[in-house]
């Protein structure tokens, strides 16, 4: 008989990650099991072969799988536990996939691949300075920061190279799924085999992948969204980020973990090299590189030389007579979109709001429709006819009289990616439009419609932050921003930062090959810096700035933070929880502990809840650790490293 610690993907008794059992059989760590657990059969994951305890065992009732999961993988769910104060149940979960034990008809998952001519391309200066110094530099993690279009993507395509040549595996990170048709199209040209991990894959489409990895003899390349971080491969020699400022890095559930610190201690483990790539490196990654004393690898130009930077111009919107012609459309965007549509070109529009209006009032009496549940303005969606609440989903049909006075003056303010693209329809009947946000359906988004975007099928493409991102279109010859200033309206410390990154990334989708290309800005804000800054792509003189403001203010990467939001289906129970948490903490947590609040939360009401929040700062991540296990486990929400507080 030999005794092994289990420790099983759901919470037994808190406080206690792991069990002994038995087994007649040798058995490995990152070997699934099914083990007795009270009346119930869990899944669990063998940690380590232990003495006989003197306390009675029970045995394992099976194998699930005969070949461990990586040793790696273990250990980085034990990490994720231990930095992130999250029990291994739920960091296990989070590394294994779903339906372990279910029976399944065997069925192929196929990517689609879609194959475009390629030149073969020689590697400027910059480019051949990286992927020596990634190469040639001890391994760990490197930040390659290049501008759009530097060709950071060719570099991961030789480092990739390199490492399978070795006989190690690549695991490619991109930040979602609207990347993943152009990323897969790229490295398949280089690559036979990539195992692709999607998002909207089911369930046994994700096992199937997962077993496949597992079992695989030959070196993979792996490309996927965060949890492809998770592929169960033996041996990892390339960790890629793309596009690794993209807020889809955190997970925004339990465990609430940062995909850029978990690779980094992943790569670790395989003895990899890790490449966070992007043009607009978070402010706080950016800090944490230099800390580090690592290489920092820079990519300042145009990869292809005949590039053409665009002409950018701003359009003021406070100034109306920009607006004569229409609400929201300058004259000069108006005039672009002529002139590229005349020409057969491609426009795309970026807003980064859905739905047609976003404040529906009554004119008589100033009644605003509300959400009934979190109290948010409902945001109109007028091809459905409904009222709809971002926070919950809640929906209602639209009113045609005031529920307060009668009147039936209702009147739509404010304006979505709907109302643009029904606008761009009047004004141009012709043209083939399609609008991209969260409101499409599986046959509508970037991913399924990325070859009428590549081919320019599509003349005017309209939407937010998933056409802001990543493409490379070589039929685009303008690009529209319809209020460049709105993510500023945000409260909270990252929203600058957010504003700057995609007014960036909007522009670095034009002035990436030799034609002529136009942005037009529109904002009502045109001198704040994250507009000015963003307007000229000039990320250093934005990280100047950023940094200075978080030195003064006390935000990352300055001191840790600690986001704890208590939830409660009465406001006079969320506050005293509050209050009463917030008395311990100020009694126990350490002295260099800064606590904030309480406060109601930005989004105070949410599905019948009421949601009272706490801040703490401290300049030691550890402080912060220790006052988690202060904080009750029911009623809290924690995030260590949010990277918003709203
Ligand atoms: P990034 O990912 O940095 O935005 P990409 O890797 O998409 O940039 O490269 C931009 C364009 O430049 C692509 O069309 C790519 O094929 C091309 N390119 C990259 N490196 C080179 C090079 N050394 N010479 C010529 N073209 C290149
Ligand atoms: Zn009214
Ligand atoms: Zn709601």
């Amino acid at each position: 008989m030999e005794y092994y610690e289990v420790a099983p993907n759901q919470i037994v008794r808190p406080g206690q990650d792991a069990f002994t059992y038995t087994c007649n059989q040798h058995l490995t760590t990152g070997h699934i099991v099914l083990v007795p657990v009270g009346k119930k059969e869990l899944v669990g994951v063998v940690m380590r072969q232990v003495n006989k305890p003197p306390f009675a065992t029970k045995p394992i009732i099976r194998l699930v799988n005969t070949i461990p999961v990586p040793t790696e993988l273990i250990q980085l769910a034990s990490w994720m536990s231990a930095y992130y104060g999250t029990p291994l149940a739920i960091t296990l979960q989070t590394i294994l996939p779903k339906g372990l034990i279910k029976n399944r008809r065997v069925q192929k998952a196929v990517p689609t691949i879609v194959r475009r001519d390629r030149t073969n391309i020689v590697f400027n200066e910059e480019q051949a300075a990286a992927i020596h110094m990634v190469s040639t530099s001890e391994v760990g993690t490197f930040l390659l920061q290049g501008i759009t279009g530097s060709g950071k993507t060719e570099v991961y395509i030789e480092l990739a190279r390199r490492s399978i040549q070795s006989g190690s595996s690549v695991i490619i990170l991109v930040p979602e799924i609207a990347l993943t048709s152009q990323i897969i199209a790229e490295f398949s040209q280089h690559f036979p085999t990539i195992l692709v991990v999607h998002s909207t894959m089911s369930e046994s489409e994700r096992h199937l992948t997962w077993q496949k990895a597992l079992e695989a003899t030959e070196p993979l390349v792996v490309i996927g969204a965060r949890s492809a971080l998770f592929t169960p491969i033996r041996n990892v020699g390339l960790i890629v980020i793309d596009e690794c400022h993209e807020p889809s890095y955190k997970q925004e559930q339990s465990p609430r973990y940062s995909a850029l610190r978990a690779a980094s201690v992943l790569g670790k483990l395989h003895a990899a090299r890790v490449v966070l790539g992007s043009a607009t490196p978070l402010v706080t990654d950016r800090f944490v590189a230099e800390q580090s004393g690592r290489p920092m690898l820079k990519l300042t130009k145009p990869a292809r030389e005949d590039t053409v930077k665009p002409t950018i111009s701003l359009v003021d919107l406070t100034k109306r007579a920009n607006f004569s012609g229409h609400r929201f459309l300058s004259k000069q965007l108006i005039a672009q979109l002529n002139a590229t549509l005349q020409t057969g070109k491609q426009a795309l529009i970026f807003h980064n709001r859905r739905g047609s209006a976003s404040t529906t009032l009554c004119e008589n009496c100033g009644w605003t429709a509300q959400c009934p549940r979190c109290f948010i303005p409902l945001t109109l969606h007028a091809d459905q006819h409904t009222l709809r609440c971002h926070i919950c989903n809640h929906q209602e049909r639209v009113p045609t009289h005031c529920p307060s006075c009668q009147h039936a003056d209702i009147i739509f303010k404010g304006f979505g990616t709907k109302l643009i693209e029904n606008e761009l329809r009047k004004l141009y009947p012709k043209a083939n439009i399609a609008r991209f946000d969260a409101d499409n359906n599986d046959t509508e988004t970037v991913n399924a419609r990325y070859d009428e975007l590549y081919n320019g099928t599509i003349d005017i493409a309209v939407g937010t932050q998933v056409i802001a991102k990543g493409l490379d279109l070589p039929h685009l010859r303008t690009v529209g921003v319809i209020q460049a200033d709105s993510g500023l309206a945000l409260p909270d410390f990252g929203s600058e930062e957010r504003t700057f990154q995609l007014l960036s990334q909007v522009i670095g989708r034009v002035g990436r090959n030799n034609h002529d290309t136009q942005v037009i800005i529109q904002s009502y804000q045109p001198t704040h810096p994250s507009v000015t800054l963003g307007i000229l792509q000039d990320y250093d003189s934005f990280y100047d700035y950023t940094i200075a403001k978080r030195r003064k203010a006390g935000f990352p990467p300055f001191v840790y933070l600690l986001k704890l939001t208590c939830i409660y289906t009465s406001e006079s129970s969320a506050i005293k929880a509050a209050q009463e948490l917030a008395r311990l903490l100020r009694a126990e947590a350490h002295k260099d502990v800064t606590i904030l609040g309480p406060t109601p939360a930005f989004y105070e009401r949410q599905r019948d809840t009421y949601r009272w929040q706490l801040t703490l700062k401290s300049p030691k991540r550890e402080y912060l650790s220790v006052a988690l296990k202060i904080v009750p486990k029911t009623h809290w929400q924690s995030e260590l490293d949010p990277t918003s507080l709203l």
